[in-house]
Parts: C-alpha cells; structure tokens; sequence
C-alpha cells in the first residue's frame, strides 16, 4: 500500500504528525472525513454582514494603515477598509507584518471571516483573502486534530492523497446496486466528502458512503449470524434441577419476565446451536440472576462459564453476588481483573486452565490471550453496550463457539436494537420486581441546600445509605461544577457526625475495593462519587440519590444513576440539583421528575437534545460509524439492511463483498 511518504510536497514531519492522528497511509488518509466544513461558496454582499456569522465577499481595499505596539505584550496592527457598492467594512489583520507588503490599496479582494461588532461598525478579524477569484469561494473540509497540525497541513496531505497515481480507491459495490439505490462511485465519493464542488455533490458523496457503512456493518452481522445458525454446538447442556433449584432458593420469587427470559435461554441451550442472546432490561430489573441461572446449567453439565464487566467495581460486586448465592452449591468462583499481583494471576490462570474453577468473574483482562480455559461453553458480558462486536468475536474465539449472553440496560428502540444487534436475538424484561415502590424524584435549585442536609440526616438516622453524584472529580478552571473533592470536604463540614467516604476513578484499585466494601456493610453512610458507580452498582439498603449539578448529565444517565437507589422494598428517592436557569434544562430534568419508564426517557431525551447530541455522546456506547449516524441516517440504513436482504437472498455479489464485511467488522469499533 502507498505510504504517506510517497505523497508529493509531504515531508517526514508531516508524516509524523499524521501518524500521531492515527493516520498511516493513503486509505488511512482518504478515510479520515472531515469533521466539519467552512462554506466559502456563497458569495455575499457587505450589506449581508451579521454579527457572529461568517462571510464571503469582495471588494476594494483602502486606507491601509500599520502600527506597532510594544506595552506589554509585543503587537503588530494592520487595519483596512474594505468597500463594495453595499457598504463599508473594517478588518484588522494582528502580528501579521509581511501582509504590509503583500497588500496593495485600491485593488479588488476576496475575503472570507467571521464578523464581529467593534462599537457602531462591523470588523472582521485576520480573514482568509485573496487577489484571485480562483479556488476561492468553495466548501472548505475542516478535520478533527491536535495542537501540532494545521488545518492547512492535513488538506495538503489529503488533496496529494487524491492526486497521488496509487490511490487505494476501489469500489466494491457492483454498477446494478449503485444503479439501484442511487449512489455514486467510491471515488466520486471520497473526492467530495473531502473538497465537495456544491452541497448537492456533498450531500450525494455522504450518501453513499453511509450506505456503504451501514452495508459492511449489515452484512458482516447476517454473515455472524448465519455462521452461527449454521454450526451445531458440541456443548451439551441435559441437566437442569441445580439451576431450577437455585431459583427457589433466592429470596424472592421471580417475575414473568424473568422467566421467560430463562425460558428463551433454556430454549437455545437445547437447541443444539450456540446460543447468541441480548438480554436487555432497564436498570434494576433483576438480570443477574438470569446470567446465574445460565452459569448454573453450565456449572451442572460439567463446563465452565466467563462472566465479564465493564469496569473493576463491577466485576468485584457480581463475585461477591455470585459468591452469595452460589458458593452453596459447590461452585468455584475466581475473580480476574487486570491490577493483579503476578503469582496471583498465575494461580488463577492455572485454575482456569485445569478446571479447577468453574466461574471467571473479571474484566477485560478475561479477553488476553494467557487466559486458556478448558471447557469454556459460557460467555456473559454484562452492560453490553461497553463491549462491540469485535470483542464478542473476539470471545467466541476462546473456545468451540461458546454459548453467549450479553446483557444491557441501555433502552433502544427495538426497530433499532434489531439492526444494531442484527446477530442477536433478544429477550427483553419490561417489568420490575414487584416489591419496587417508584423513586421520588425531585429537582430542586440551591435554595432546597438546608432541606436537603436535613433530609440526608433523616435517611441516615433510619440506617440507609445515601450517593452524592458529582459531575467532575477535580476542581475546574473554566466550569462551574461541583467536583468530588470539594464536596466531600464541605458535607464533612456541614454535618460533621456523618460517616463520609470518597469513590472516584482516579483512586487505586484497592482504595475503591475497600470503600465499596465498607458501603456494602453499611460502616460509610455518604459516598460521594461521580457517575462511575452508573453502571450496575447493586446497593439494596442505599435510598437516597443527590446528583449536584444535574443539568451536565445527559437524561439517560441520569436514569442509570437514579437506578441505583430504589433497589429494595424500601422508598427511595433522587433529587436533581439544578443550577441552571435555561428552561430546556428545566423540561429535561422534569423528565426524570415525571417517569421511570427507561424507554420513554430515552425518548425525550432525543426529542429535547436534539438527534445530533443524542448519539453523538457516547453514553449510550452505540457503534460508532466513521461518517454515519444512526439516527440522523435512518433512513439510509433501512435501506442498506434491505439490500443487504435482497443479496443474500439473490446470493449476488454476497460472496464478493463479504471480506469487506468482515474486514470492516474486524477494525470497526461497533
Ligand atoms: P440489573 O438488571 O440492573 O442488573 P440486578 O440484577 O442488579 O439488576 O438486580 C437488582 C436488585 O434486584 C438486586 O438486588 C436483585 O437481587 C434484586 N432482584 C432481582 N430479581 C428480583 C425479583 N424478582 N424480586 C425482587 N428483587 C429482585
Ligand atoms: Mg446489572
């Protein structure tokens, strides 16, 4: 493949920084789409200039003056009027001196900038101009970079891209598909995704490639999904009492939808096929237990099962759960996170490897290649939406095509959740455990401060617990926002008899085990943290929630955090401290006031947030396309899983295109 050296007019240093962008050839170069544009195509008028907004224009320069500054800092002025026969313009070009020699007074110019307001007059400051008209008003490409590259500097690497004779552009989809839905060559494309001529050629060049994306993805799913329809699981599972058993002896009865989310499971495990299951559940509607249930039957028929976390306080919460409930059994359980001693891991890895343990609980550190199981036939993933598709090949790859469930507490659309999860199939628990009693929640502003202090007091006295959500662990220069830190000091403060502790990410792994731990048994009555306990943190006899600064968050999350109180039979409550006075932070947090139906939330957020921001943020841990956006293109991606139906079915250009499938689901972070 041609090397970022090989480019015309890209030195060495060039290619240093582009490989610091993660780019490091040609293909690497063309991909990396632009983040935004400037559009310099439309040419205005002087008299069109607003305040804050961007224009293109020409005119005739005068009165060009210079001065030199030196109080303080060094500063070099130029200023210039700028005419046409709309009206009158000021620029002001700083520490830009050789532009003194370059402009000539009484010429025609071409200028492009933002206009700000200086007194009665508009003022453009260091604007981009020209003596030529030509290349001039186009659609300028505007990349994602660091500090150390220019603007200028990746458009130069990515038009030398474009010119250079060996550009890895080839096409893979055939003329009668792009015929049919409308979409232009890959290298049409790609030119102007980068220099598009108008915003129709911009608009088409996008299409296609959001439609080839989406294509790749779809495809490489039906492909996962038809391989594992079609490989029978030598994994026999025939003994189901210890599991059934297991269910009568926990401490409450489970709901319908817990029972036919063990049903479903049951079902593929007598299916003969490898089970590949998304159980999805809001938050708090008991799906451990299920993953249990499964571990059982594994357990029983003589397997092993690995059951993975997102996050190390999580993989240590579900061990101490697994613990509880199925040490009675004679299973053994080891934890495996990635912070452990050597001759630690070592134990463990030996244990794994002979089968001296039935059930890994851990993180990543699961995935590396030193961890060899014997008679692996389960894998979990817990809070699927940290762990992609990659990974859950990945996984499968630790043995003969696993059995494999993944959970998720993150409420999609199910239209949705069908072609994302295209290689799953999915149980979904709707309802909670009856003993739940609704979470009160509040969202108040600083004036509730006292009440709210009193309120802690009231709640601790009853001996429950209480989190303090954070949105920042430091201190921060430029937000305003309530950090872990201050926090803590200032409750110790308030109310000096309460039992205090701090949980945050950037503490060691062994603080925060400890603190957990003491959490559990109830020997800290305040935790304040930040949203890292968001994620699964299971602590029945905790009741109160208090999320400062509420209006950072987006609504999901909040509903994940709020999850984590009203875990028992016991009323719960959540107040959203506000500090905003924008009425759209307002109905936002109203929201959560009025519903803890996860669906519905998630729904308004993206009605309130715009789809943009929505999906954009990753807190829903949805596949991330390099160019399209799942919820903004839509309508393309129906239209590329109906393309990819009518390939198969027509067994098409199928087999021509699924190494690219492949490739792209290999690379992909989905
Ligand atoms: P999530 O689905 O969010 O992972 P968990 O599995 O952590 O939820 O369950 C939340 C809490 O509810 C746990 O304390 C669990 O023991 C309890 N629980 C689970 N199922 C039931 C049930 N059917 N009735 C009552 N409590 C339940
Ligand atoms: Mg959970």
């Amino acid at each position: 493949m041609s090397e970022l050296a090989d480019l015309k007019g890209i030195g060495p240093k060039i290619v240093q920084k582009l490989n610091n962008l993660g780019i490091y050839n040609i293909k690497d170069m063309l991909e990396y789409y632009p983040r935004t544009y400037v559009d310099k195509s439309k040419l205005s008028h002087i008299c069109d200039a607003r305040e804050g907004e961007s224009i293109a224009f020409k005119g005739i320069i005068t009165n060009i003056t210079s001065k030199k500054l030196t109080y303080g800092r060094k500063l070099y002025i130029i200023t210039a009027d700028i005419k046409d026969e709309t009206g009158q313009i000021y620029i002001t070009w700083y520490n830009q001196p050789y532009l003194k020699n370059v402009l000539k007074e009484n010429t025609k110019l071409y200028l492009y900038g933002k206009v700000e307001k200086k007194g009665f007059f508009y003022n453009i400051s260091n604007p981009e101009f020209s003596y030529n008209e030509k290349n001039f008003f186009t659609i300028q490409p505007v990349y994602s970079k660091n500090s150390e590259i220019n603007q200028f500097e990746i458009r130069r690497a990515v038009k030398a891209s474009l010119e250079h004779s060996d550009k890895p552009i080839n096409d893979p989809f055939p003329e009668y598909l792009k015929k049919r839905y409308d979409l232009c060559d890959k290298e049409y494309a790609v030119k102007n995704i980068h220099f598009p001529a108008s915003d129709s050629d911009f608009f088409y060049a996008r299409k296609r490639l959001v439609f080839e994306e989406f294509f790749l993805m779809q495809l490489a799913l039906f492909t996962l999904k038809n391989r594992i329809s079609k490989e029978k699981s030598p994994i026999e599972i025939e003994k189901y009492d210890l599991s059934d058993n297991f269910t009568k002896t926990l401490p409450f009865t489970l709901t319908n939808d817990q029972i036919k989310s063990i049903e479903e499971i049951k079902k593929d495990f007598r299916s003969g096929y490898p089970m590949h299951r998304l159980l999805q559940g809001d938050v708090g509607s008991g799906k451990t237990v299920i993953a249990l249930y499964a571990v059982m039957c594994i357990f029983q028929n003589g397997y092993q099962s690995a059951f993975m976390a997102p996050t190390e306080i999580l993989a240590l919460q579900h061990y101490y759960t697994a613990l509880s409930l199925l040490d009675k059994f004679g299973i053994k359980i080891v934890l495996l996170t990635g912070h452990m001693k050597k001759h630690e891991k070592e134990e463990i890895l030996h244990k794994i490897e002979n089968h001296e343990t039935d059930l890994v609980i851990g993180t990543h550190a699961i995935f590396q290649e030193d961890v060899v199981f014997k008679k692996l036939a389960l894998c979990i993933t817990d809070e699927q939406h940290r762990f992609g598709v990659q990974q859950r090949t990945l996984f499968s790859a630790k043995s003969v095509m696993p059995h494999l469930l993944v959970m998720s507490a993150t409420p999609i659309p199910r239209t949705l959740a069908l072609i994302l999860y295209g290689d799953l199939d999915i149980s979904t628990i709707k309802e909670l455990p009856e003993n739940r009693k609704k979470v009160l929640t509040y969202s108040v502003d600083e004036s509730y401060r006292t009440r709210i202090n009193e309120f802690i007091l009231k709640i601790v006295s009853k001996q429950e617990q209480v989190f303090i959500v954070c949105p920042s662990i430091y201190e921060n220069d430029v937000l305003d926002i309530t950090n872990v830190i201050s926090k803590y000091q200032q409750i110790q403060s308030d109310i000096p008899s309460l039992k205090v502790a701090m949980l945050h990410g950037e503490m060691k792994k062994n603080e925060k085990n400890e603190i957990l731990k003491k959490y559990k048994n109830k020997e800290i009555s305040v935790l304040v943290t930040t949203s890292i306990i968001e994620v699964g943190i299971d602590i029945p006899n905790a009741t109160l929630m208090i999320i400062e600064d509420a209006q950072q968050f987006g609504l999901s999350q909040l509903h994940q955090l709020r999850g984590r109180v009203g875990r028992s039979d016991k009323q719960s409550y959540c107040v959203l401290f506000n500090q905003s006075k924008s009425d759209i932070a307002r109905k936002r947090l109203d929201v959560l006031v009025k519903s803890n139906d996860g669906f519905y939330i998630s729904e308004q957020d993206l009605i309130l947030r715009g789809p943009g921001d929505f999906f954009g943020t990753k807190q829903h841990g949805l596949p991330e396309f390099k160019i399209a956006n799942i919820y903004d293109d839509m309508d393309i991606l129906k239209l590329a899983q109906k393309a990819v139906k009518e390939e198969i079915r027509d067994n098409n250009v199928y087999r021509q295109l699924l190494g690219n499938g492949l490739d792209y689901l290999s690379k992909a972070n989905l």
